[in-house]
């Protein structure tokens, strides 16, 4: 199963933008019923960092959030293309400037 952009959960956000919330999140329990199914057997965290909480979502999600300082790694592309999107307001100038 792919997680990220997953196109059941596509489906179920496209319910939420129309306001039609009732089958959102009957669509979205049917995201959830397979990622709970596929996770008996597949490995879903895309993080390749050597890590003791590898996959371990509850635990890897509260560190993050304990420390502030940065997000889980599977977070990561995704906020990257937002950035993205922004940056191109500069023309990417941003980028020479980080340290
Ligand atoms: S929250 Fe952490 S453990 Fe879960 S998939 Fe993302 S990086 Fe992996």
């Amino acid at each position: 199963m792919i997680i990220d952009e997953n196109p059941i959960e596509k489906e179920a956000m496209e319910y939420f933008h129309r306001g039609e919330r009732a089958e959102g999140l009957k669509i979205q329990d049917e995201f959830v019923n397979a990622l709970r199914e596929a996770i008996k057997t597949q490995d879903h965290c895309s993080c390749k960092k050597p890590c003791k909480y590898h996959g371990k979502c509850l635990e890897c999600v509260a560190i993050h959030r304990a420390h502030q300082e940065h997000l889980p790694n599977c977070f990561q592309p995704m906020v990257n293309k937002k950035i993205e999107i922004l940056s191109e307001l500069t023309e990417h100038t941003m980028v020479k400037n980080l340290k």
